[in-house]
């Protein structure tokens, strides 16, 4: 299967601001749950449907058959469990030995809504979910850093909108390509997604999982990037362009945004490794950067993204990296393929 369906990969997630974070208010009783059923129609708002519809209607010839899908989406190879001190909170492991590339989880979005729309809108679409889908959401993580707080009328808490600002992902809605001289009403550039299985996933500054959406399905995808084992953290990256930030950037940057501390491998290892992997990602904003500018001929490019490939590698970042410029990211993914189509598998690792 291929990781880069068209119009999805890169620049999808430029705007990727919210998504799932440890929660501090998880049902401690439940030590490991089944994942939550999730082919059940998303909750809408309605400005979004005729987008939502016209989007399926024009994808709907993409939808191949895949024997695999229907297995992943009955059962994903995953289990949430209430994950011990000192990273407590719930999380994601895997339930069986995972090999690199497959899918693991291919989910419908649980809400869908826009940024932007009024609280009081807000509150009466969420006060008009089903009750299997209440239960869903509210077995999510709040926000509840002060930040948070001192943006809510302290008041008059809703306890959904810090459920979609610690779960939400934001992400660009593609074109959709009219197949007649028509026109639809302006086009949405974002909206917001929340998942009620992938939004546990935690976050990693080096993941183990590349996520994207299947805008054909409406589904959002989570892949191994790399061998996993049973019983190993599933983890995604919440924000892009964290790969050329050095640790404290990343750090604020996701305590910004989503008011956690990471405390992921990579931000929780030694002074030393900490130095070493900040070097790398300086190095990597200047190599993405020279691309970006002009006068390289098509070889010097070529030597520019190994240098990045082997960067990334002495890293151990296996996830494609999203730069500051769109045009890099797309240009990396596809000297990523095209130089995986003469690699045989297992090569490269
Ligand atoms: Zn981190």
């Amino acid at each position: 299967m291929s990781f880069f369906r068209s119009g999805v990969r890169s620049g999808v997630f430029n705007r990727f601001r919210f998504a799932g974070r440890r929660s501090l208010f998880f049902n401690a009783a439940a030590s490991s749950t089944q994942l939550v059923g999730s082919s059940s129609m998303p909750h809408i708002v309605p400005s979004l449907i005729p987008y939502i519809m016209a989007l399926l209607l024009a994808s709907a010839n993409d939808n191949e058959n895949c024997d695999d899908m229907e297995h992943i989406v009955a059962s994903p190879p995953l289990e949430v469990y209430s994950r011990q001190t000192p990273n407590a909170g719930m999380a994601v492991k895997a339930s069986r030995d995972i090999r690199r590339g497959e899918l693991l989880i291919s989910e419908h979005p649980l809400l869908i809504w826009q940024e932007g729309m009024s609280k009081t809108d807000l509150r009466q679409w969420t006060d008009q979910l089903t009750p299997s889908a209440r239960k869903a959401l509210f077995s999510l993580s709040q926000r509840s850093d002060a930040l948070a707080i001192e943006a809510e009328d302290k008041d008059n808490v809703d306890e959904t909108a810090r459920i979609r600002s610690a779960n939400g992902f934001e992400l660009e809605l593609p074109a959709i390509p009219l197949p007649f001289n028509g026109r639809l009403p302006p086009q949405p550039s974002y909206a917001s997604f929340l998942f009620a299985n992938i939004s546990r996933i935690n976050h990693s500054c080096l993941p183990s999982c590349g996520h994207a959406m299947d805008w054909s399905r409406l589904r959002l995808e989570v892949f191994a990037m790399r061998d996993i084992q049973q019983g190993e953290d599933i983890s995604i990256e919440y924000i892009p362009q964290l790969i050329t930030l050095p640790s404290q950037e990343r750090k604020d940057k996701l305590k910004s945004t989503f008011g956690f501390d990471c405390a992921c491998a990579l931000c929780s290892s030694s002074p030393d490794v900490l130095q070493q992997s900040d070097k790398r990602r300086e190095q990597l904003k200047v190599s993405s950067r020279s691309l970006f500018g002009a006068g390289l001929n098509r070889q010097q490019m070529i030597g520019e993204m190994e240098r990045i490939r082997t960067i990334l590698s002495d890293e151990g970042y296996n996830v494609l990296p999203e730069f500051e410029q769109e045009n890099v990211s797309k240009a990396y993914a596809m000297f990523v393929q095209m130089r995986g189509n003469y690699i045989k598998d297992g090569e490269d690792r």
